[in-house]
């Protein structure tokens, strides 16, 4: 049986990987920020399949030291894991650069990408225990393209491609499979996010576009997840039929 750690688990894709994983039978590994929202996902997932073995850990991914702890303290049996998904991430703010909040522009970098690193870094060695290891990042669309305003979420999430495609690299003499996994848009919390609450803002970015669910993406992961082990699904984009 598989256990994975699921950053940012306490929403949107996190949340559904999570419903979708235990489904496939894996023992979980949840963390995000906000324990409610987490033990609320272990009650619901718990409910549907019993069987299941779910830990829920608070944690701030753009807290190197916290992170380190996090994991170091782990219970014994949840020392070894099979896959990390690293999908906690953020944008704040769509504003052209020179408007731009640096306060924003921190909270993304710091989350995105130092977040992203700080955990894989310290997940790694537990990683290297196992015999079907893989790591899968979730970056964007905005890491293949820039689009107006997008500047610094899109060099968040083009930092994520290119730490993808170094990962695989250097994880190759190990054995571990690395995955970029790149949506377009998909509707959950992100956009009530990006534009710090305001629900009218966030609804019409979708303008006409059957946005994709948290659940589309989680099935594709677990595609990626379930091939066999000489195939490495590298780089996945995957955007509503109707997103231009
Ligand atoms: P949500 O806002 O629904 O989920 C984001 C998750 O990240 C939450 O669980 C949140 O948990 C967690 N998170 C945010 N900051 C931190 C932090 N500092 N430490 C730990 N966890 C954190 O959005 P999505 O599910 O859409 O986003 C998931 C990923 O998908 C992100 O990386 C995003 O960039 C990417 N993405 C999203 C797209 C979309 O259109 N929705 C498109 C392309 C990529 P909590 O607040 O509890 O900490």
């Amino acid at each position: 049986m598989r256990t994975v750690l699921i950053t940012g688990a306490s929403s949107g894709i996190g949340a559904a990987c999570a419903q979708v994983l235990a489904r496939e039978g894996y023992r979980l590994l949840l963390c995000a920020r906000r324990a409610d929202r987490l033990e609320g996902l272990r009650t619901e997932i718990q409910t549907q399949y019993p069987n299941i073995d779910i830990h829920t850990f608070i944690l701030d991914v753009r807290d190197n030291e916290k992170v380190k702890e996090a994991i170091n303290s782990l219970p014994p049996e949840w020392q070894k894991i099979d896959v990390l998904i690293n999908n906690a991430g953020l944008s704040q703010g769509l504003d052209a650069l020179q408007d731009g909040d640096t306060d924003d522009w921190d909270r993304m970098i710091d989350t995105n990408v130092k977040g992203l690193l700080y955990v894989s870094k310290a997940v790694i060695p537990l990683l290297k225990e196992s015999q079907q290891a893989h790591i899968v990042n979730i970056g964007s669309i905005a890491g293949k393209e820039v689009y107006p305003n997008g500047n610094v979420y899109c060099a968040t999430k083009h930092a994520v491609d290119a730490l993808n495609k170094a990962m695989r690299i250097d994880l190759l003499p190990f054995g571990i499979k690395v995955t970029a996994i790149n949506p377009g848009m998909v509707e959950t919390e992100f956009s009530e996010v990006r534009f710090k609450g305001d629900k009218e803002r966030a609804k019409n970015v979708y303008n006409g576009v059957e946005p994709l669910s948290g659940l589309d993406i989680a099935e594709t992961i677990n595609f990626v997840l379930s091939r066999p082990a000489h195939v490495n699904i590298n780089d996945l984009l995957i955007m509503p039929t109707a997103q231009a």
